[in-house]
């Protein structure tokens, strides 16, 4: 397997304008002819089918939900960014560029992030004319908020449904397409196989997941745009159906997957409340505009109720660690930062896992209605989960899993190592480095969609041979058959153990061993652990019902299967990178009083410790076989523009 990230010579401002130029063509009259499979219906996916089709390809678009338009970027609260500058503050493509850059504690190219920074602006314009509902100022211009790791405001949102507005939009571009017969839509199927033939995609394999028929699809490019893997953590802010089976299956068939260790911990959720609890809640990171976050200062007060602690005896200790960037300190910092409020003492509500987050002074500076209106729907759903008023008393919250940077490596074109399968959106490892900045996955999945996979992939289309194979050829028969028979093996078990209860004991140990703060030993102990529980999947697992039917419990058998392999290759991610960087902490490598960045102000004990010299790479792991230990791959980073430099937000 050989990485080639084929980024563009020339100045980095230029080089996407350049190479579209530089890209070939495919001929009008000819594009017709060429069929692409995208599977995914999400922002990513959506908006790639649509401009796909609308170009003139044969699109045919897969989704698992009952309508393309429930795909889980409707969760999608806070907004997206855009560097429009409208706020005259002092925004601009480099800045945008650069914020992404440092947030993603360099470990992300910078040539893609430039791009992303660059088409932000075209995303706004284009959802805008779809009639995106995006918040407007008094006379008409659209609103920003401030986002975390940014000193200007450039996120766009449309109250706290960001998500779900963009993807109306998307799925109207879609809708549209579907209309004219471009775009032919399978919902409810579920692709379980990508097919390759000499060395290209050619297909893939899907699950009608009403009748269980199993049938193969040609394409001349494969596109997934199937999202993140963060529920592998069983408890996260990610819809319940989210998974790694299509970016998993296809890196068994040959396409790297990269950086599987940047896991994103969002700062600010609703805190685990019970043991039967399957799904977390995010608070959107917007509320950190008007909520200040704090503790206690002394332990002994934790069991007071929030309106008998006195300011002085509370410790705003984002305001206290970071005070250019306060509460709006990105999400891997503040996440830290709360785990060691709680690790000390200083955690409020059951268990001492929680920190407040107080809307008081906001209200007494800008009255109620205000921060109704721009919250409300948040401050609705946080009083329907929790029972409180968060106008009366603060919010209380809690670091949760929420985003996956890592995902199928792709290059400058997102393609995968498999020539013709390309991949977008949050599956892929994306443009975030090592900690996505809020309010840039949206823009990240668009940009993709609607302004890079369509150049590239008919790039791909005009310069090389794609494979053209008929679904009778043996190729196909033969990935229904390794389906089928793993669908037959999962049904056939009848073991005494439900595939929640391993999901669960997989998450636990992923979490305990590898979520907010990792170390080599209990990574090595979760290394020995996964194998034990995913033969003992393999024994004892109950399935029930049949495969002729809809069967929620064999998709989900199927998808905890994939994460008990997974989550294998996330923890030697994990232990391999013997650094600290964004989302990946490693408890061994961290700032201590010693470090003459800690003397001199810099940073803080504490602080996240990369180190450049060994570890300035992505990470990309090849499959070798189950029980194998993956082989790592290295794409150098080579930083032409920003120098690498210790984060702070001070
Ligand atoms: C609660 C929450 C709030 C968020 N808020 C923000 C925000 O304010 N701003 C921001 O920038 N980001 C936010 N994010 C992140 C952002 O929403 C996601 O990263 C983004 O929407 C992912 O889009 P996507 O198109 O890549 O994937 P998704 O929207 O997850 O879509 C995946 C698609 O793939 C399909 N699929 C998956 N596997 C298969 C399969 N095997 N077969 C067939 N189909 C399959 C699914 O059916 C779906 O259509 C938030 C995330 C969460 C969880």
């Amino acid at each position: 397997m050989k990485l080639d990230a084929k980024i563009p010579s020339g100045p980095l401002a230029e080089k996407w304008e350049r190479h579209k130029f530089d890209m070939k063509l495919v001929n009008p009259a000819n594009k017709r002819k060429f069929d692409v499979i995208v599977v995914g219906s999400g922002l990513a996916g959506a908006s790639a089918s649509a401009t796909l089709a609308e170009l003139g390809y044969n699109v045919k678009c897969f989704c698992y939900q009952d309508s393309a338009r429930r795909a889980h970027s409707i969760a999608a609260q806070g907004g997206i960014n855009a560097a429009k500058n409208y706020q005259n503050d002092g925004d601009s493509v480099h800045r945008l560029f650069y914020d992404t850059i440092k947030g993603g504690d360099f470990r992300s190219r910078e040539a893609n992030v430039h791009r992303l920074a660059e088409v932000s602006a075209n995303i706004i314009d284009q959802c805008v004319a779809q009639g995106v509902p995006f918040a407007r100022e008094y006379g008409g211009h659209l609103a920003n908020r401030s986002f975390g790791g940014a000193q200007v405001s450039r996120t766009f949102y449309a109250r706290g449904q960001t998500g779900q507005q963009l993807l109306l939009g998307a799925y109207s571009a879609l809708s549209r397409q579907i209309g004219l017969g471009k775009v032919q839509m399978y919902e409810r199927t579920e692709m379980l196989d990508v097919v390759v033939s000499d060395g290209r995609a050619a297909g893939i394999v899907v699950r009608d997941m009403v009748t269980g028929k199993i049938s193969s699809h040609s394409g001349h490019a494969v596109v997934l745009a199937t999202g993140g893997y963060g529920n592998v953590f069983f408890l996260s802010t990610n819809a319940k159906g989210c998974n790694v089976t299509a970016t998993f299956r296809a890196y068994k068939k040959g396409a790297a997957f990269a950086n599987p260790c940047y896991t994103q911990i969002h700062p600010t959720c609703i805190p685990v409340s019970g043991e039967y609890q399957s799904k977390l809640t995010l608070m959107s990171e917007s509320l950190r505009n008007d909520g200040r976050v704090w503790v206690p200062k002394n332990a002994e007060d934790c069991g007071k109720k929030p309106s008998e602690i006195p300011d002085e005896a509370r410790d705003y200790y984002l305001e206290r660690k970071y005070p250019s960037f306060g509460n709006l300190a990105p999400r891997d910092i503040s996440s830290r930062s709360a785990k060691e409020a709680c690790d000390d003492g200083r955690g409020v509500g059951p268990g001492g896992l929680g920190v407040y987050l107080d809307f008081r002074d906001s209200i007494e500076r800008l009255g109620e209605q205000a921060v109704r209106d721009r919250y409300g729907n948040l401050f609705d759903m946080y009083e329907r989960i929790t029972g409180d008023n968060a106008y009366q008393t603060p919010m209380r919250i809690y670091p949760a899993v929420h985003y996956t940077m890592g995902g199928l490596w792709v290059d400058y074109h997102l393609q995968t190592t498999i020539p013709g399968l390309f991949c977008l959106g949050e599956a892929n490892f994306s443009d975030h480095g090592a900690n996505r900045l809020g309010a840039s996955a949206l823009m990240q999945g668009l940009a993709d969609g609607y302004f890079v996979a369509p150049y590239t992939i008919g790039n791909y289309f005009a310069s090389e041979k794609p494979a053209e194979l008929s679904t009778d050829a043996p190729e196909f028969r033969e990935v229904e058959e390794e389906v089928n028979d793993r669908t037959k093996k999962l049904l056939s078990i009848q073991g005494k153990r439900t595939v929640t209860s391993f999901h669960r004991e997989l998450g636990q140990l992923v979490w305990d061993k590898c979520g907010m703060a990792r170390n080599e030993k209990g990574l090595k102990e979760a290394l020995k652990k996964i194998p034990e529980l995913r033969a003992e999947f393999w024994e004892n697992v109950n399935v029930t019902g049949t495969n002729g039917e809809l069967n929620q419990n064999l998709e989900y058998a199927g998808r905890t299967a994939d994460f008990l392999e997974f989550a294998e290759v996330l923890c030697h991610d994990a232990l391999t990178r013997e650094e600290s960087c964004g989302g990946h902490f490693r408890e061994e490598y961290q700032f201590t009083k010693d470090d003459p960045e800690v003397k001199s102000g810099f940073t803080g004990e504490g602080e996240a410790k990369r180190r450049d010299d060994k570890f300035a790479h992505v990470s990309a792991w090849e499959f070798k076989g189950v029980d194998k230990k993956p082989r790592l791959h290295k794409e150098k980073l080579a930083y032409e523009e920003v120098k690498m430099s210790t984060r702070s937000y001070k």
